[in-house]
């Protein structure tokens, strides 16, 4: 027995990384170095707003952790041959992510990151770029062909306080074979459906997990109906099962939740988009309060990037909802 449980807590047995402290005093380096934007993985890469041509951006690859499944490409020297004055609207916003903060210090947590909301989402934000977040600007792009996921994230500083929303849109479809809302009343059909897996894990933060289960189609008395199961486990391991119909909960149903150890909130929308096909769209929405990003020992930060951050820092400061209502709010 021993010897098979040596066999499997390799992972388990590396130390886990101290967890900064806010009196560590992080000491400015002289001369800034130059990061990458949190959607650019890659020479070619990156969202619509930052890089709409796919054009050559550079980036560091010296940022990406261990853990870090994208695998970024060495970029090449820097290609500077884009001097025209002309103001090309085709051409990629040109923001440059500067930081003065000691990068070769891994406990200090510089180079932590966000947790992925979905394991293709391609955006890290890291706690270097909270220090030019005003200018790290919106993104929106897709994940690929499968799964096609679309996605914005949109940062927000209001009174010193950093926040940030990503949105996540699928679409859902069932073939009710060939029915049609002018098919006769007698002819009813129902068809149930599973959700592929790459739609079907959405974890919030570290601490939550929204797991999208199964669909549903019905075509009767001239009406078509559709139907998304899914579950949210919370904060405290508990889960609980929702279940959008639109024939109860009307052409667009949500559900809200939060994190108890974390500054983050989420909401499932299920919505239909077209009623003649039945394609139903799913948006997973999450507000992260990141706090003042001033160090990597704050509490919002750490509970945001800690599965386990501490007795200390155990709980949520604000409320569930909170971040949400800030962000949204006028
Ligand atoms: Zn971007
Ligand atoms: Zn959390």
């Amino acid at each position: 027995m021993s010897f098979f449980k040596s066999l499997f807590c390799h992972k388990d047995s590396t130390p886990p990384a101290p967890i900064p402290s806010l009196s560590d005093e992080i000491i400015p380096l002289s001369t800034p170095w130059k990061g990458n934007l949190p959607c650019v993985h890659g020479p070619n890469d990156g969202c619509k707003n930052h890089n709409p041509s796919h054009s050559e951006i550079h980036f560091d690859s010296s940022l990406f952790l261990d853990n870090e499944t994208l695998k970024p490409v060495q970029p090449k020297p820097v290609a500077h041959h884009h001097h025209s004055t002309s103001s090309d609207s085709s051409s990629p916003q040109k923001i440059e992510i500067l930081s003065n903060l000691p990068r070769d210090l891994p406990a200090s947590g510089v180079l932590s990151c966000l947790p992925k909301i979905h394991k293709s989402l391609p955006y890290t934000l890291s706690f270097y770029h909270l220090s030019s977040f005003s200018s790290i600007g919106s993104c929106q792009s897709k994940t690929g062909s499968n799964p096609l996921i679309n996605w914005t994230a949109t940062p927000l500083v209001k009174s010193d306080s950093l926040y940030i929303r990503f949105t996540l849109s699928f679409t859902l479809q069932t073939d009710l074979g060939g029915w049609t809302p002018s098919t006769p009343h007698a002819r009813s059909i129902v068809k149930n459906g599973l959700i592929g897996s790459g739609y079907r894990d959405f974890k919030p933060c570290l601490h939550t997990h929204i797991k999208f289960t199964s669909h549903k189609g019905e075509g009767k008395d001239h009406v078509r109906y559709a139907g998304v199961n899914y579950t949210i486990r919370d904060s405290e391991g508990q889960g609980r099962s929702v279940e959008w119909r639109s024939e109860v909960d009307g052409n667009e149903g949500g559900e809200k939740g939060g994190c108890g150890k974390c500054e983050t909130d989420f909401k499932v929308i299920c919505r239909f988009e077209d009623e003649e096909s039945g394609r139903v769209g799913v948006e997973v929405k999450v507000w992260k309060g990141l706090g003042e990003g001033s160090h990597p020992g704050e509490g919002e930060w750490l509970g945001l990037t800690r599965r386990e951050p501490g007795e200390e820092m155990g709980k949520r400061k604000g409320e569930v909802g909170g971040v949400e209502r800030i962000f949204e709010e006028k």
